[in-house]
């Protein structure tokens, strides 16, 4: 086996990846004073540019900062929505050059960083597009943190969200997502609130996450309302069925105080019925009411691996208002930048980066 397929980390310390006392020791070193370690860690998390372009930082420390400590990631694809509002990166990740996405989402007061925590993903959801491809690594805390931080350098609205929705799933890498949560929220300021970790229902992570002291919010994809459908879409399903997620889901959810999101990735003629509205309804109901459930329907995104496509609107609308009479918030999410394929794993599958077919029907 090779380090890669243990998931272990590039070797060298990146930039995002240094701690303060780290960063206090190696100044120290080259005969800085002291005040510019706070100096340089405000360029690094609250100004909204690069490092090489910060002058509250003389221009040889930074050069010799970046000679230490190198970015870890390097822009291979980046796309802007036509009304520029969504951008999205591919960018190859570490020394081994690993492809990741991040998504920069900008609203008119403010904007959400839809980030990665590994390369690729070992849970093969066959629905999803990194799942077909199967997993690369682990991303280090730094490398999570660096998604941050370079999408926001090219959003003129303060970043108030982060959503761990894009390749990988984060309680599969906790140590490292959790690193970069607690950056997220000391150094760069966000909200723990507003940072949302997606599952596909890790249970152990999630009773973890329960008992952590930042109050993260917890999104569960679920998509199906029962363990005979979802163990055909999500093969960690027969490790963790409904019943045990949905336990620690209702622990978390009493821990916290805080309410739930429910994923469910909407497909036409396979989840989408106003049975299985009112199955899910039914199997929700513990989380009624005070705390509650919010339940996301997402249209379906075309991934080349899988045939199903999403559901006519009315028809998901039709499923939102079963659960809406229940007694949940429910939402239909809106398909966001389309136009360059700003949903889970697929610029990377469009790119033709990994071997995948760019010219594959959709
Ligand atoms: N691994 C985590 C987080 C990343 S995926 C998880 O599964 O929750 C983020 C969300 O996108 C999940 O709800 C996932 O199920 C959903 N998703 C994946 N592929 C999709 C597709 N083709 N169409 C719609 N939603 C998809
Ligand atoms: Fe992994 Fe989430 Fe995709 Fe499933 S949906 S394969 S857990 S990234």
């Amino acid at each position: 086996m090779t380090a890669v397929s243990l998931g272990r980390s590039p070797t060298r310390t990146t930039l995002y990846e240094v701690d303060l006392p780290t960063l206090t020791d190696t100044l120290a070193s080259w005969g800085e004073p002291r005040y510019r370690v706070g100096q340089v860690w405000n360029a690094l998390y609250r100004q909204h540019r690069p490092l090489a372009e910060s002058t509250s930082v003389p221009a040889g420390l930074r050069t010799r900062l970046a000679d230490e400590f190198p970015l870890a990631l390097t822009p291979k694809v980046e796309q802007h929505a036509a009304d520029g509002m969504t951008s999205k990166w591919l960018w190859g990740a570490g020394t081994d050059g690993r492809e990741i996405e991040t998504v920069l989402m900008r609203y008119p007061d403010r904007a959400t960083v839809c980030v990665s925590s590994q390369a690729g993903c070992a849970m093969g959801c066959t629905f999803c597009a990194t799942g077909q491809e199967g997993f690369e690594r682990h991303l280090t805390a730094g490398e999570i943190v660096e998604q941050v931080v370079r999408a926001a350098q090219h959003s003129e609205q303060r970043v108030g969200n982060v959503v761990f929705m894009g390749m990988g799933e984060p309680l599969a890498n906790y140590d490292a997502v959790w690193g970069a949560v607690e950056r997220l929220h000391r150094d760069v300021g966000l909200s723990a609130r507003h940072i949302t970790i997606s599952t596909v229902g890790v249970v152990p992570g999630m009773r973890r996450l329960a008992r952590e002291t930042l109050p993260v919010t917890l999104a569960v994809s679920l998509h199906a309302p029962d363990d005979e459908l979802r163990n055909t879409m999500i093969p960690i399903n027969k490790r963790y069925p409904i019943a045990e997620v949905l336990d620690a889901a209702a622990e978390f959810s009493a821990a916290r105080g805080r309410r739930v999101t429910f994923e469910y990735a909407s497909i036409e003629g396979v989840n989408d019925s106003p049975e299985q509205a009112e199955k899910l309804a039914k199997l929700l109901r513990g989380f009624r009411g005070k705390g509650g459930a919010h339940v996301n329907i997402i249209p379906l995104n075309p991934t080349s691996g899988f045939a199903g496509t999403q559901p006519p609107p009315g028809r998901m609308l039709r499923f939102a208002e079963i659960l809406e009479a229940a007694g949940f918030a429910t939402s239909v999410r809106r398909n966001r930048g389309v136009d360059i394929d700003a949903a889970c794993g697929q610029l990377r599958s469009r790119s033709g980066h990994d071997g995948a077919d760019p010219e594959s029907p959709e």
